[in-house]
């Protein structure tokens, strides 16, 4: 029974629309700020020698945040297994001094960070994966102007009658659910079962390996498609939200968005393509 002065409990995240995950990641870069002047770090000195005017080293940033949101998640569900062993999972007040207790020997956080810490965090692994049966339809229909029927991530038709195929519609949680992103409307886009299944438990561009992405050939060779897979592109596009680098228009309505270099003697790498509409593309 809630009383009139509890300021805030966490039982009501479920009624709000944000993800605690991506508080989380709010509250960590908070706490540890990019600092792409830092010109001693060895990142610095990376992205210097790549000449890559702070963008190398802010998604080493970026990526790094990912990496300790993802290990406190899951450390906070593995401190719930615990809880669970000793035969103490309906006790809270108990599993959350175990999680306090986890993020004080595993991390080292600004004092006045540790209890936001803990509240996401417990936020984050209480929350419930829902049934998202009928929802895809729902989405399609109620989405303001003229019905949704694309993938928001590669722009291509989707089935709504299919299952497991390519085009088949899937309903994708744009923060994963496991790293505390919410079954509920506000975050979720319809997607076609081949970029989901690519996307998985993705956060955001950071989390695709950018590191990997160098293509050596050149888009008119035959090579260049094999090459250039579905999760190169998806990160390509995951870089520029899914949308046109230019005129910002989604995926989800002018079709699958064209990779395009910045200067066309560049090499095929991460830092150098951005994605554009058909209008705007330059290759
Ligand atoms: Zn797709
Ligand atoms: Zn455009």
């Amino acid at each position: 029974m809630k009383t009139a002065n509890q300021s805030f409990d966490i039982s009501d995240m479920d009624m709000i629309s944000i993800n605690p995950g991506q508080k989380l990641q709010e509250i960590l870069k908070e706490a540890f700020p990019f600092d792409a002047g830092e010109s001693q770090s060895f990142v610095g000195r990376f992205d210097r020698a790549l000449k890559a005017e702070g963008e190398f080293a802010l998604y080493v940033y970026e990526s790094s945040i990912n990496h300790m949101v993802r290990r406190l998640i899951t450390g906070a569900k593995f401190v719930r297994r615990q809880c669970k062993n000793e035969g103490r999972e309906a006790d809270e007040g108990y599993l959350v001094n175990q999680i306090r207790k986890f993020v004080n020997s595993n991390v080292v956080l600004p004092k006045n960070r540790t209890e936001l810490v803990v509240i996401f965090l417990l936020a984050s692994i209480n929350l419930k994966r829902r049934e998202t049966k009928g929802v895809a339809e729902h989405l399609r229909r109620n989405s303001g102007g003229r019905p949704i029927e694309t993938c928001y991530i590669c722009g291509k038709s989707l089935d709504f009658h299919s299952k497991d195929q390519h085009d088949s519609v899937e309903v994708e949680h744009i923060w994963p659910n496991t790293f505390g992103g919410q079954s509920r409307e506000f975050n979720y886009k319809l997607a076609c079962h081949a970029c989901n299944q690519v996307k998985k438990d993705a956060i955001d561009a950071a989390d695709f390996h950018y590191e990997h992405i160098c293509v050596d050939a050149n888009k008119e060779d035959n090579s260049f498609n094999n090459q250039m897979k579905r999760e190169f592109k998806m990160a390509l596009w995951a870089k520029c939200q899914y949308s046109c680098n230019k005129c910002k228009a989604p995926a989800s309505e002018v079709g699958e968005l064209c990779l395009c270099r910045k200067e066309p003697t560049d090499s095929w790498h991460f830092f150098n393509i951005d994605a554009y509409c058909q209008r705007h593309a330059t290759e």
